[in-house]
């Protein structure tokens, strides 16, 4: 798809590894975790953002084999999941769009026995074309309850206040099989007020929608992302949302903590994805050299510099400039000057003993150093959820055991 995009797909290009096992052991990891209170419980796999960066095309067969089932923003993502399915010959999973879409595309995926999310009251609207389309059965419908996100979703009130009545007479296209809500704030904090707050609203929200609308009991009730699967036990309900920790990241460092108290344990995520990169080319520059555009950095003594074909193009922040390292052959290299569209240069003089072609790891492990996510947001000014997801959809995607 993105072969033709100069920069990024060449030879001498950066690469990333998918690994399969980490993958493997995350899924495990959370499933031990989800179970602990009690169950059954479903296992969900959020593919929203290319995978997280990882790359949909590389990371759907590795997944789909491990869930029970799979979410997406897109309605074509989930479209091409079906197809990945026939194509191989494979049992269809439970597939739920969590993003919007239009009439068009609500009949494609009633088609295809995709769930979708019913999140506000645009879908009186939907009705009538869904009619038109004669499905042979309903499209299935997850309704959506905004319990302090104030993103999507019906507020309890709204609901008590009669938005959802339409229901009452759209059976025939609309099966409400489902019910969710998206927490707030359980990242950002060790203590869970507002999360327990929500976990209110969303039972009250229940109730409402039971009393408004016929629904298909038993509910798939779904309201936990990563860290509500891994440190709030009580949001656990019928099915986990989980992303980021999917690919093998704690959702943030309160996460973590909170994890210790709550399971007294912390589980371990081994991250699934590493960014290496080859040398452009490796070479001295004299004491007194300057490095990059604006000649932000001066060589203070004679420097062995790899020039690496990564850029912000690739997804490599420019903020990263003057601030972060790689790691080559097991040690910290500076990254001298300014990241630049397309090139990065870094130190190596202690790093290596001649000029001949290195792999410089720009994310991952490397010796006894690791590189993590978090550290190049953090120098970059985000997190690493923008991180990952920033990778160029170009990068060659090697998936590694
Ligand atoms: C992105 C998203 C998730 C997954 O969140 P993580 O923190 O990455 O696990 C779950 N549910 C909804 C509605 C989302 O938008």
């Amino acid at each position: 798809m993105h072969e033709n995009i100069a920069g990024g797909t060449g030879k001498v290009a950066s690469w990333l590894e998918l690994s399969a096992g980490a993958l493997a052991a995350n899924v495990a990891t959370l499933r031990a975790v989800a179970a602990e209170t009690g169950g059954p419980r479903a296992l969900g796999a959020v593919l929203k953002g290319n995978a997280y960066g990882h790359g949909l095309a590389q990371m759907l067969p590795l997944v789909h084999p491990l869930v029970d089932l799979l979410y997406f923003i897109a309605p074509a993502d989930a479209l091409a999941a079906r197809a990945h399915e026939r194509g191989r010959g494979l049992a269809p999973k439970q597939i739920l769009v969590i993003g919007a879409l239009d009439a068009e595309e609500a009949v494609a995926l009633a088609r295809e026995g995709v769930d979708v999310v019913l999140a506000d009251s645009s879908w009186r609207e939907m009705v009538a074309p869904l009619r038109r389309a004669k499905l042979e059965r309903p499209l299935r419908v997850h309704v959506h309850i905004d319990t302090g996100l104030g993103r999507e979703g019906f507020t309890p009130g709204q609901i008590t206040s009669g938005e959802l009545d339409f229901l009452r007479d759209a059976g025939d296209v609309l099966q409400v099989v489902g019910v969710l809500s998206h927490f707030a704030n359980t990242e950002d904090v060790t203590e869970q007020m507002y999360a327990q707050a929500q976990l209110d609203a969303f039972e009250t929200g229940l109730k409402a929608l039971r009393a408004a609308a016929p629904v298909h009991e038993p509910l798939q009730r779904h309201m936990a992302a990563s860290a509500a699967t891994l440190v709030l036990p009580q949001a656990r309900y019928d099915a986990q949302r989980v992303g980021i920790s999917l690919y093998g990241f704690w959702p943030s460092t309160e996460t973590r903590l909170s994890a210790r108290l709550v399971l007294g344990r912390v589980p371990d995520l081994k991250p699934v994805l590493a960014w290496r990169s080859p040398s452009q080319v490796v070479k001295w520059l004299s004491a007194g050299s300057y490095i990059g555009y604006g000649c932000t950095h001066r060589c203070s003594e004679a420097t062995r510099v790899a020039v690496l074909p990564v850029g912000y193009f690739d997804g490599y922040p420019r903020l990263l400039s003057g601030k972060a390292h790689v790691l080559v052959n097991g040690h910290r290299c500076a990254v001298l000057g300014r990241v630049m569209m397309n090139h990065i240069i870094v130190d190596v003089t202690r790093a290596t003993h001649d000029e001949r072609p290195l792999t410089a790891t720009l994310l991952g492990v490397d010796g006894d150093e690791h590189l993590h996510a978090e550290t190049l947001a953090s120098w970059a000014q985000t997190i690493h959820y923008e991180l990952v997801t920033r990778l160029g959809a170009h990068l060659r995607r090697v998936v590694v055991p």
